[in-house]
């Protein structure tokens, strides 16, 4: 539903959720910034996986490489020799495209059989490395699909989806490196280094939260797709032959984690990989019903031990485990969990974002919610004294010291209530609470819920742990 893409675009910007990079330069493509609100909002998802990752499992720990790694770990990863899509430029529009891409565009101006037949072909091609068959293929649907006319284009090639940079302040010193296009390697290069100092048991896992690069060539889907962007990934360790037990493990423990955020089942799915990365010996995607449809979330990877033999054999240390329970020393499997952390940022606006017609006979209504879960809401109470005057602001910043250390408030006293409440709505604060004169006689506020629009009165001294209990909830 593109319409509801462009909405929920609109408000996260009208709302202070999320901009465009260097706007007032007319923005830099696929790159973002987060607001006021979107940052609070994607802080709160950060802790909230942090802690079910590390604080909730006694046998993952969490760390915080750095973004610059040694060049010779992208060598050994295997993203210098295979991190590229195949790309084709157009002479005329000097336009790029990802080849894959484009031909699914083409697709999906056919009937449904003619496309599938065409991917189905493109992928026989893909998989067989046969460039000037997809070139062929390319030349045969661009007018037909017109894509720019008869355009020209260029021959299909390899792009490395790496950034790089140089590193040493002389030119004569300098050393080119990447910046790190997935946060995985910093937890591969300092598994020894935690695993002795942790005193760490097979199995066991390393968590880490971080920004991550990819020159993306098709860079039109908001926060979906990003040219910086943050991962939240976790390496387990386990013992060879058990990865597939593990892997099971993981791929329903993740899948119960994004329910638990309210996430509508229905539009979850898992999606196994039939072609496998160069690295792994089983992957599957987490996908979300993103309002552009059925799309990765999260890649769950059986990853063997490509990557601690790598680093071995190219570094020259030993990345070995000894396991007493066998007795026996190895190079352990990885099982790894990934999830992109904008896209789950994405993934809670879309399930949270709601136009409700709220017309009466009397009057025309509506309003624009945000339906998050209390405990990952930018702000938990919203206090409103009901006028300026008669010391109602006074009571209702009392309400605000009392709220302050424990969550985030906001204070307003401009406009109707109405008005301050819709917009609350607007960017998903679950509670209002309003000050009015009956406050002053029996110390009870009004308070409002976001989500059914109800309110209660209720006592001011039973505030803070009503809303706290809504957060653990
Ligand atoms: P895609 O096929 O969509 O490019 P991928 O399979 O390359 O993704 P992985 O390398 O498995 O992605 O990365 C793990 C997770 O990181 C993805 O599931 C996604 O949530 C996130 N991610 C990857 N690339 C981007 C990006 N360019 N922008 C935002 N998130 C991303």
């Amino acid at each position: 539903d593109q319409n509801k893409f462009q909405a929920i675009i609109s408000h996260c910007k009208e709302y202070g959720f999320i901009f465009q990079s260097s706007e007032i330069y007319d923005g830099l493509s696929a790159v973002y910034d987060y607001g006021q609100y979107g940052a609070e909002l994607k802080k709160n998802i950060k802790d909230y996986w942090w802690k079910s990752m590390t604080q909730m499992h006694d046998n993952i720990v969490g760390i915080d490489a750095a973004i610059f790694m040694h060049p010779s770990t992208w060598k050994a990863s295997g993203h210098v020799d295979s991190f590229s899509d195949p790309m084709i430029d157009n002479k005329d529009s000097k336009k790029r495209y990802r080849v894959d891409h484009l031909i699914e565009g083409f697709a999906a101006t056919m009937n449904p059989e003619e496309g599938a037949s065409l991917i189905k072909e493109m992928e026989q091609l893909e998989a067989a490395g046969d460039y000037k068959g997809l070139k062929d293929l390319i030349d045969r649907h661009k007018i037909k699909c017109s894509v720019s006319g008869t355009a020209n284009w260029t021959d299909i090639r390899q792009f490395n989806l790496m950034f790089s940079t140089q590193l040493g302040s002389v030119a004569e010193e300098a050393s080119e490196i990447y910046l790190r296009p997935e946060t995985a390697q910093g937890i591969f290069v300092n598994f020894l280094n935690v695993q002795k100092t942790g005193r760490m048991k097979i199995p066991f896992g390393i968590a880490q939260i971080g920004k991550a690069f990819r020159n993306e060539i098709v860079a039109r889907q908001f926060i979906f797709r990003m040219r910086e962007f943050e991962q939240m990934e976790m390496q387990f360790f386990v013992r060879p032959g058990t990865e597939m037990e593990w892997y099971n493990y993981w791929k329903e423990e993740r899948l119960k984690w994004h329910k638990s955020l309210g996430i509508n089942p229905e539009r979850l799915r898992f999606h196994n990989h039939t072609k496998l990365a160069h690295y792994a010996n089983a992957a599957l995607d987490i996908e979300y019903d993103f309002p552009i449809g059925f799309k990765e979330l999260e890649g769950i990877h059986s990853r063997t031990d490509f990557d601690l033999k790598n680093h071995q054999e190219l570094s020259g240390k030993k990345m070995q485990y000894f396991d007493p329970e066998i007795n026996k020393n190895y190079i352990p499997y990885v099982v790894e969990t990934s999830v992109g952390l904008d896209r789950t940022v994405m993934m809670i606006l879309s399930e949270a974002y709601e136009e409700q017609d709220l017309s009466t006979e009397e009057k025309q209504d509506s309003r624009v919610v945000l339906k998050f879960p209390a405990k990952i809401a930018p702000i938990k109470l919203a206090v409103f004294p009901l006028t300026k005057k008669d010391g109602l602001p006074e009571i209702a910043k009392t309400i605000m010291d009392q709220g302050r250390p424990h969550f985030r408030c906001f204070y307003e006293e401009k406009d109707a209530i109405g008005k301050r409440y819709r917009r609350q709505d607007a960017i998903g604060t679950p509670f209002c609470v309003t000050v009015d004169h009956q406050t002053k006689e029996d110390n009870t506020v009004t308070i409002r819920y976001r989500d059914t629009m109800e309110q209660e009165r209720i006592g001011i001294d039973q505030l803070i742990e009503l809303v706290n209990r809504k957060i653990a909830e």
